[in-house]
């Protein structure tokens, strides 16, 4: 039996079977242990994938030949030579074999003994092969890894994905009919992968450093979403203690379900409008049957992913459309194509940055690709004849984004209206406020939209210089620090100043504790992932409005992040000691 700890990102227990997943991303891959009777058939894939990369490239070579001459595409030999070469293939059968390793392991260790052989020679034609070699080992890699996700894709039984790192565009196609918990060796608390598990409703840890190498499939493995503790080969007594736990968890969780017809309202009677998070338009069940008044976010960037050509404004006008119905009448607000960061669309060729998340993405993206973000916004336009939709810009940092994004809105209405297709004339218009310079000049920009939704993940990551995708600096991701307080409280003040409402999308806000803050800084609708929302609701309706308030001018005086996180919980347990104690 061995234990790790992690940074658990969705809550609930699994147990089950371990399934080892490779991304295929980079050449430092993490060992994966195979068992001696699997020798033979690691060796039978690494061969397998030789011949089928060695087709993938005759037949780039020959449509290349065929396009641009034979000369140009006579690049392709080097690579078919590196693929020939008996050293190479030789040596990586050699690493399986005496290292018991995993076929992708294998060969990622050869190909890095090759750079490093190549680099230190004295001749320049010689050093640019690795270019060669490193394009011919993705395309290898990619294969290998690839049928390990297609092994995935024909699974029967269910399992326990244990993997280096999960991109958002390959969380977005897990099975949770198969899939039942993840485990990643990276990633933090608002990363997108592990905002996509909460979406999912399974257990989901990020962050155990190694935990690959440690792992093979079929192993026996508990996940503990909530307190990030994976346990390898558990003893009895052991198994006994978490499935427990996991029954506790499923009651706790279908108590507070009851919840669900009653409002989020304060002892006192403030109302608050509790909304849900969403990434796909099928999520719309799953935010009823959690109790949501309405849709907070929808990321709808995952429309854009896994797929060979961009989502036509049809297509998105009747998913937008199922979403808006689906809520039935209500409020249902759209988020515009937020990509960049950590989540890409293979068919957008964002270049790659050297710092992705200040960088071309978001609202910037969509207003250099006016034709992406006007055929987005037309079908926005088009499915508000069918429901209460709003439009909200992601990134904004400033009025000049919010400006030229009501231009092209102006002229996608213009042209609707020509072309005679229904939509809301008035829809309402909000600006995500999640880069600090927005939340500082919330005066300014209340004045130019019709509401606000505060994003802390992004807020957070900007104002305390946090990646939020490294589980190295996690623990320094504080929600509760001073800095963050009080640029909420301000935009919520910038914004009530000039009449429009604020909410607030990101993850800090389905931590009871901090809603409790939110509550009393005056928030008007919080959105969260549709699991979380019935534990919210609670909490709001544990406490009165003039005690948040109280409790919200407290936090905003005390000096670190721990001690208003504690003053918070605090607060939490004396008016609701389960919510405090989960
Ligand atoms: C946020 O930044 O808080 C947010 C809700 O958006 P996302 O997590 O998609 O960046
Ligand atoms: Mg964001």
């Amino acid at each position: 039996m061995k234990e790790f700890q992690g940074i658990g990102v969705s809550p609930g227990i699994a147990i089950g079977k371990v399934f080892v997943l490779h991304s295929g991303e980079s050449f430092n891959l993490p060992k994966r242990a195979v068992g001696p009777e699997q020798i033979s058939n690691e060796i039978a894939r690494f061969e397998d994938a030789l011949t089928r990369t060695r087709t993938e490239i005759l037949n780039i070579r020959r449509k290349l030949s065929d396009q641009i001459g034979r000369e140009s595409s006579d690049i392709f030999m080097a690579h078919l030579l590196i693929l020939e070469d008996r050293t190479l293939i030789e040596d990586v059968i050699e690493v399986i074999k005496s290292e018991k390793a995993g076929a992708e392991y294998a060969f990622a260790t050869v190909i890095q003994r090759y750079f490093k052989a190549f680099s230190k020679i004295n001749d320049e034609y010689l050093k640019e092969r690795i270019s060669d070699i490193r394009d011919v080992g993705k395309r290898l890699l990619g294969n290998l890894c690839g049928e390990e996700k297609k092994r995935l894709e024909d699974l029967q039984g269910k399992v326990i994905i244990v993997s280096h790192d999960l991109s958002p565009s390959d969380t977005a196609l897990l099975d949770k009919n198969k899939v039942i918990a993840f485990v990643t060796e990276i990633g933090g608390p608002t990363s997108h992968t592990a905002i996509l598990g909460r979406s999912m409703e399974i257990p989901a840890i990020v962050g155990i450093e190694k935990i690959v190498g440690e792992v093979q499939d079929n192993d026996s493995v508990i996940v503990d979403g909530t307190h990030g503790v994976v346990v390898l080969s558990p003893d009895s007594a052991t198994y006994d203690k978490f499935s427990r736990q996991g029954n506790e968890f499923l009651q706790l969780t279908s108590e507070l379900d009851k919840l669900r017809e009653l409002p989020a309202e304060t002892l006192d009677g403030k109302r608050i409008t509790l909304a849900a998070n969403i990434e796909f338009h099928h999520e719309v069940s799953s935010a009823l049957s959690h109790g949501a008044d309405g849709v907070g976010l929808y990321r709808t960037e995952y429309f854009y992913m896994n797929r060979t050509t961009l989502p036509t404004e049809q297509e998105q006008y009747e998913a937008y459309r199922k979403v808006a119905e689906g809520m039935r009448s209500r409020s249902v607000i759209i988020r515009t194509l937020d990509l960049g960061g950590d989540k890409f669309a293979s068919t957008l060729e964002i270049p790659h940055e050297m710092n992705p998340y200040l960088g071309w993405r978001a609202i910037r993206f969509c207003l250099t690709r006016k034709d992406i973000f006007k055929t987005q916004l037309r079908a926005i336009l088009r499915a508000s004849a069918h429901g209460d939709l709003k439009i909200m810009y992601p990134m904004v940092a400033s009025v000049y984004e919010v400006r030229a994004a009501r231009e092209i809105l102006k002229e996608a209405k213009v042209e609707l209206e020509r072309e005679g297709l229904a939509f809301h004339k008035d829809i309402h218009v909000g600006a995500m406020i999640e880069i600090p310079s927005a939340a500082l000049a919330s005066d300014v920009l209340a004045k130019e939209v019709d509401f606000f939704s505060l994003g802390t993940n992004d807020l957070i990551q900007y104002t305390l210089a946090i990646d939020r995708m490294n589980e190295k600096i996690a623990y320094l991701y504080e929600p509760t620090h001073p800095a963050i307080v009080r640029l909420i409280d301000l935009t919520i003040r910038n914004g009530h100043g000039h009449n429009i409402w604020v909410g607030s999308c990101g993850e800090m806000s389905s931590d009871p504790a901090i809603a409790i803050l939110l509550v009393g800084l005056g928030i008007d609708e919080i959105s969260a992932s549709p699991v979380t929302l019935p534990k919210i609701k609670k909490a709001i309706r544990s406490i009165r409005y003039s005690d948040a308030k109280e409790i919200a001018q407290r936090a905003l005086a005390l000096h670190t992040g721990k001690e208003i996180y504690a003053f918070l919980k605090g607060k939490l347990r004396d008016v609701c000691v389960e919510l405090a104690d989960e």
